[in-house]
């Protein structure tokens, strides 16, 4: 089998995926970095514990038409664990067991572990977050201020984080209010989620504090030509930049918090230590994000950065 390859729904039924098999599925998926990250990490685990010896992460496109097939399909053929990408998060709440209450909170799973009885969720998109923003910024989300951008599904992730790990305030803002209506209704629902507040891009917050943590959870940035979501001459010199968009390298919000000061960061460490909370959950290792952050480097061709 080629971890490097991109398999489909028909290479189910007719390849033998042998051992301790591990995947990710998504549409698209050609670029994910997660086989070269989850590789990595494994042939490290496999290094202390022979366990370990006949584990692999392989990569699949499939479309949400065939979604509810292939994760049966997963299933029969043994697959351990599945990570979950765009677009199948939430789909996937209606095809498993169990589902851990963060996933609950979160409306999506991206974490899938087989159990007796079906798969299991788990969404370690949040636990990402809150690693990224303390390996990259300092920033540790008790106690803290921070401004959201976004009400999609990572936005959801980092809010119930927000809110489960006691920040002081959270300001949410979004292009379509229908959406932030939603994630507000779910949010405020939260024990804590009192802490949180809307408000339209155009009218950001004022009177913020010192200190806090911008974070982009929306799409705007993927594309270089893309304008910054947010004016960062907003922020007080205190404040710290997270966009969770990893590729391009650096947005255009990024590059506008570096001309201004303040300390910024990409996606990638969110992507990594989400990856290694998911091969913790599937192997009860320990998982070494830097070989991870590594791994990711090495694939997206970047300078080595610690993860
Ligand atoms: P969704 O499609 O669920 O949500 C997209 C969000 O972006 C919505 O809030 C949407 O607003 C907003 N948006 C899209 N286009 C525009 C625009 N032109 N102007 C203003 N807002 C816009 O996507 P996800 O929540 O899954 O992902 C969001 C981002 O986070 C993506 O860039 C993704 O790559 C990144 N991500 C990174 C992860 C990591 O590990 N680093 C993990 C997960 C996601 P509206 O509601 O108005 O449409």
């Amino acid at each position: 089998m080629d971890t490097h390859f991109t398999y489909t729904l028909d290479d189910l039924g007719k390849t033998e995926f042998e051992g301790t098999p591990l995947a990710v599925i998504g549409h698209p998926i050609r670029h994910s970095v997660s086989p070269a990250m989850h590789n990595a990490a494994i042939a490290k685990l496999r290094e202390q514990d022979t366990r370990f010896i006949d584990w692999a992460y392989y990569r699949f496109d499939i479309a949400p038409a065939d979604f509810t097939e292939a994760v049966s399909l997963f299933y029969k053929h043994n697959f351990l664990g599945l990570n979950l990408t765009i677009p199948h998060k939430v789909q996937a709440m209606d095809l498993i067991y169990g589902v851990s209450p963060d996933g609950e909170r979160m409306g999506a799973v991206n974490t899938l572990v087989w159990g007796e009885h079906g798969y299991d969720g788990f969404n370690t998109d949040g636990y990402g977050l809150k690693n990224a923003l303390k390996t990259d910024l300092g920033v540790t989300l008790n106690g803290a201020t921070v401004i959201l951008l976004g009400s999609g599904g990572a936005a959801r992730a980092a809010a119930v984080q927000c809110i489960l790990d006691g920040c002081a305030k959270l300001y949410v803002g979004n292009r379509s209010v229908e959406r932030l209506e939603q994630l507000m209704s779910v949010i405020k629902a939260m024990p804590g989620g009192d802490c949180a507040e809307a408000f339209a891009l155009a009218e950001p917050p004022s009177d913020l504090p010192d200190q806090g943590v911008l974070v982009n959870a929306t799409s705007l940035g993927l594309k270089t030509e893309d304008p910054a979501p947010f004016d960062v001459a907003h922020l007080p010199k205190g404040w710290a930049v997270y966009d969770m968009i990893y590729n391009p390298d650096a947005t255009r919000l990024l590059q506008e918090a570096r001309a201004c000061g303040l300390p910024a960061a990409n996606g990638l460490s969110m992507l990594v230590h989400q990856g290694a909370r998911s091969l913790e959950i599937w192997s009860h290792a320990e998982v070494d994000a830097h070989t991870m952050m590594r791994a990711a480097c090495r694939a997206l061709n970047l300078p080595p950065r610690l993860g």
